[in-house]
């Protein structure tokens, strides 16, 4: 084969994506310390099983795609009415939000979907993206050829994590709230100049809610239409993932306002064409996150990951650092003083406690100097990290 033929904007990708070095790393530390059991406050994937609720509506999903008179084949491409209404009532009508059904576009997971947005745009638009954040939206438009076009928004402990608007002109900037790694929320205040900014200079959110179910202030903004002219120059994405444990089931939203016009329209014909639609018994187990006893599970569920970042927060407070996070969100940002390379410490603490975490830098270069933990683990197990992270506090200082 002729390498001529491959896409030349791949090689521009950072070299190795962080969570396999990191894994690489682990499995070493393992042969080396076969006796010792490491805990990983690390990668940010959820732990507890699906909530009854969920199990119970896939059960019988099932058994109705075992009977000829219930069976289904290929659904809507943009999801089951049922799913988008219970979409828009779970979600949006809580907030007083105004969205219709037929504005929700149901899809396997807000990964692909905020990967593959980018292919409505222009290659030559230009972009912003917060700094540090989710890797998704920076690689997506490397792969795309955009790699020159991009300018970043720093979110630091200077600006309280909250990122400036961009200076120059930008189309389309991605944020994400409640924030993974920072896990700071957005104000209404950041995001109400953001929309302003967006209406004025005809640009686009593209808005990452990824983590909003772990907003624990009602007054804290929940979903970018809570702000007004938001429908005009934003799209959502929402998602099953860390809401209600489907990282493994997979199931997704994305909202795309009437407002947006023509834009709705492409992303329609985008997945008619390259996407089949989630499975009927997923969409199934989706819609009984919001039935009375969904809604209720799940919040038993969140608040149990809500207990451990708080019980993170705390111990790490307790030992001197500053840290924020893991009030609004499952993350905890870890200020590592005096540590000038985050993967140094990512080995340190490794070596000394037996506890692997996510170096900052992975997610931009304004995470150097932080590190994040999550709040997905065990509470025994991460009772003992912390456990850990006390008795070795002297190796910990640089
Ligand atoms: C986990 C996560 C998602 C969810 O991705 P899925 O594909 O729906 O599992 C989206 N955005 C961010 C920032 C995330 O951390």
């Amino acid at each position: 084969m002729n390498e001529k033929i491959l896409n030349p904007y791949y090689g521009e990708l950072p070299e190795s994506y962080l969570f396999s070095t990191i894994a690489k790393k682990i499995a070493a530390y393992k042969e080396r310390n076969p006796g010792t059991e490491v805990i990983s406050l690390g990668i940010g994937d959820v732990t507890s099983p699906l909530i009854p609720a969920v199990i119970e509506a896939m059960h019988k999903a099932t058994d109705e795609m075992a009977q000829k008179a219930t069976f289904r084949g290929y659904g809507p491409e943009q999801g089951y009415g049922f799913l988008r209404e219970a979409v828009v009532r779970g979600e949006y009508a809580p907030r007083k939000v105004d969205i219709s059904p037929d504005e929700i576009f149901i899809s396997d997971g807000s990964k692909c979907d905020v990967a593959n947005f980018q292919e409505l745009f222009s290659a030559d638009c230009r972009i912003a993206i917060p700094d540090p954040v989710y890797p998704v939206y920076l690689d997506s438009n490397i792969m795309a050829g955009r790699k020159k076009n991009i300018i970043f928004l720093p979110a630091t402990a200077e600006n309280d994590f909250q990122p400036e608007l961009p200076e120059g002109g930008v189309d389309v900037i991605y944020l994400c709230s409640p924030n993974n790694p920072t896990g700071t929320v957005l104000s209404k205040e950041t995001l109400t100049r953001f929309v302003e900014y967006a209406l004025k200079n005809g640009a686009l959110i593209l808005f990452d809610a990824a983590y909003s179910a772990y907003i624990r202030d009602a007054a804290l903004v929940h979903s970018i239409y809570e702000i007004p002219g938001a429908k005009e120059c934003a799209v959502e994405f929402r998602s099953f993932s860390k809401t209600a444990g489907f990282t493994g089931v997979r199931c997704a939203v994305t909202a795309v306002p009437k407002e947006l016009g023509k834009l709705r329209t492409m992303w329609l014909r985008r997945q008619t064409t390259k996407f089949n639609g989630v499975n009927y018994i997923v969409q199934r187990g989706a819609e009984a996150v919001y039935s009375e006893s969904g809604i209720v599970q799940t919040k038993q569920v969140i608040d149990t990951y809500m207990a451990n970042a708080a019980r993170i927060r705390t111990a790490l407070a307790e030992c001197g650092f500053t840290v924020c996070g893991g009030q609004h969100a499952p993350y905890i940002w870890w200020k590592i003083e005096g540590w000038n390379n985050s993967f140094e410490f990512f080995d340190r603490l490794l070596e000394t406690c037996a506890v692997a975490g996510t170096p900052g830098s992975g997610f931009g270069r304004c995470g150097e100097g932080f590190f994040r933990l999550t709040a997905f683990g065990d509470p025994e197990r991460t009772k003992t990290a912390l456990e850990r992270i006390r008795n070795n506090l002297k190796s910990l200082r640089c």
